[in-house]
């Protein structure tokens, strides 16, 4: 039989990364994962399949046909009869996603890290590790890592099937349907909804909660959503579903709003209505492996689950269901494994959402450092304000800047516009450090760039921006 040190269950950001980690620190290391496309073994979980990576391949390819319909023009350039070839366009995603899950698979025979393809297993504990059925074989391993990730939230109404997709499928239609539905205004259900406007689709969001990215600060929150509107997403909040049926047509909706019954017909319907952790298969129970009442996996605060030797990381233990803490996770693990101070600073996760604008956040909205007890000071600065903005013909959206008003220590750094996707990083990293808004304010940013909209918000809060 074989033998590793560590044998993870679950090749995505949070399994592969641990991986390729242990196996630095000199851990003779092994990775089971099931996912399968076009028929084969494809690392890097959900993320680089059907998630982050293809997700956000579309939504670049999807800007650029925008770009070049309404937005070219303005810049002078003139360009006539401008259309999708959606068959190219997927194969572009799909060219993408297979670069990246080979880059993987690349990196763990780099690493000398043992793949298996199929399903894993925790079997029974003997000596002092644990036998795992890896895709039918039995090996054995001191520690095992669970990192089996999670699985779209299913609407009981709405079971995933024919015209009713789940992120995979929202990402595959054959063409671009007339009518979309999607329910549920959160990150993917907003990413995927803006990719299939933007190339043609009429998109309609139904959302239970009364308001729009509730965990986002409420000025960024209410910015993105003047913009999407704008842009022609129809939201609606506030919606209780009570009927979904679908035949070879479409679908059709029924739902509460405002006390009006409604009837909407859709060609095809995105659930995304949150992600559930995924444990099917693992042999949780016949080993007593503990999980909450939703379903992740317990772990304390070094990932270690109620069975010795057995932890867990990433979308399966819950918390910001995101690749990048998956990641940290995977690191923070493997070195702890190696009796090195492995840490995740879980106050200091940056959110993304890739629309347009981007919108990005890191640390307390101005609201949670208030019910936290800090007084805050706040400095706002907008892109309209910037010239390499109006030279890219994007000004929407601002920076918002929160600290402590009696420390000036950074709290939390909110962003709505162009590119803040990449913005976000400076913020986080002086954050990181316990930097002050001073520290962001005197830091010298490069001129004409995006990111002086980010020193002018941190001089912003002690009332000295420059250019406003
Ligand atoms: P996963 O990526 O789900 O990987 C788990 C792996 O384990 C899978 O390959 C699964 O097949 C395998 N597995 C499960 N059980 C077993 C078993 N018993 N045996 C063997 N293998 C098993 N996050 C971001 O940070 N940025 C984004 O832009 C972003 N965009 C997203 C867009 C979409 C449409 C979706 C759906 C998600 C997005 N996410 C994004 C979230 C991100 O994909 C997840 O947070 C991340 O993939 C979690 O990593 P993980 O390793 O914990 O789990």
């Amino acid at each position: 039989m074989d033998t590793f040190d560590v044998m993870v269950i679950g090749g995505g950001p949070a399994g592969y990364v641990a991986a390729i980690r242990a196996a630095q620190l000199g851990f003779r290391t092994a990775c089971v994962d099931e996912f399968t496309r076009d028929g084969k073994g494809s690392l890097g979980g959900t993320c680089l399949n059907v998630g982050c990576i293809p997700s956000k391949a579309m939504l670049d390819s999807s800007e650029r046909f925008e770009m070049i319909q309404h937005d070219a023009a303005d810049h002078g350039i003139e360009v006539d009869g401008a259309r999708v070839n959606l068959s190219k366009m997927l194969g572009r995603k799909a060219g993408v996603v297979d670069k990246l899950t080979g880059g993987v698979a690349y990196l763990f025979k780099k690493n000398k890290i043992t793949s298996f393809h199929g399903l894993g297993q925790l079997v029974r504990q003997e000596g002092d590790g644990w036998i795992v059925n890896a895709a039918g074989t039995e090996v054995q391993a001191k520690h095992v890592i669970v990192a089996t990730g999670s699985s779209p939230r299913a609407l009981p109404l709405a079971p995933f099937g024919g015209h009713i997709v789940e992120n995979s499928g929202a990402l595959e239609f054959a063409e671009v349907p007339a009518k979309l539905g999607v329910i549920g205004a959160g990150v993917i259900g907003v990413e995927l909804g803006s990719v299939w406007r933007r190339l043609g689709a009429q998109v309609t969001i139904l959302e239970a909660l009364p308001g729009f990215l509730m965990a986002a600060d409420d000025a960024v929150s209410k910015e993105a959503l003047k913009q999407f509107q704008k842009q022609g997403l129809d939201f609606h909040f506030s919606v209780n579903i009570t009927d979904v049926q679908q035949d070879s047509a479409g679908v059709t909706v029924t739902y509460t709003e405002k006390d009006q019954t409604v009837t909407a017909q859709f060609d095809k319907l995105i659930v995304s209505i949150g992600r559930v952790p995924h444990t099917a298969g693992l042999g949780a129970d016949a080993v007593g492996l503990a999980l909450d009442e939703r379903g992740f996996v317990k772990v304390d605060s070094h990932y270690r689950t109620n069975l010795a030797g057995v932890y867990a990381i990433g979308d399966v233990i819950g918390g910001a269901m995101l690749a990048h803490k998956a990641e940290e996770e995977g690191v923070a693990l493997a070195e702890m494994l190696a009796g090195q101070a492995g840490h995740v600073n879980y106050d200091v996760i940056p959110w993304v959402i890739y629309t347009s604008p981007e919108i990005a956040w890191a640390g307390l909205t101005e609201k949670q450092a208030k019910e936290k007890g800090h007084t805050v000071k706040t400095g706002q600065f907008p892109f309209s304000a910037n010239g390499r903005a109006l030279g890219h013909g994007d000004p929407r959206g601002f920076v918002k800047v929160v600290a402590d008003a009696e420390t000036d220590r950074l709290l939390g750094v909110h962003m709505v516009g162009p590119n803040v996707s990449e913005l976000i990083g400076e913020t986080v990293a002086i954050m990181e450090f316990g930097g002050s808004s001073e520290d962001l304010a005197r830091t010298v940013h490069a001129h004409p760039t995006l990111s002086e909209v980010v020193k002018e918000a941190a001089l912003a809060v002690s009332k000295r921006a420059l250019h406003m």
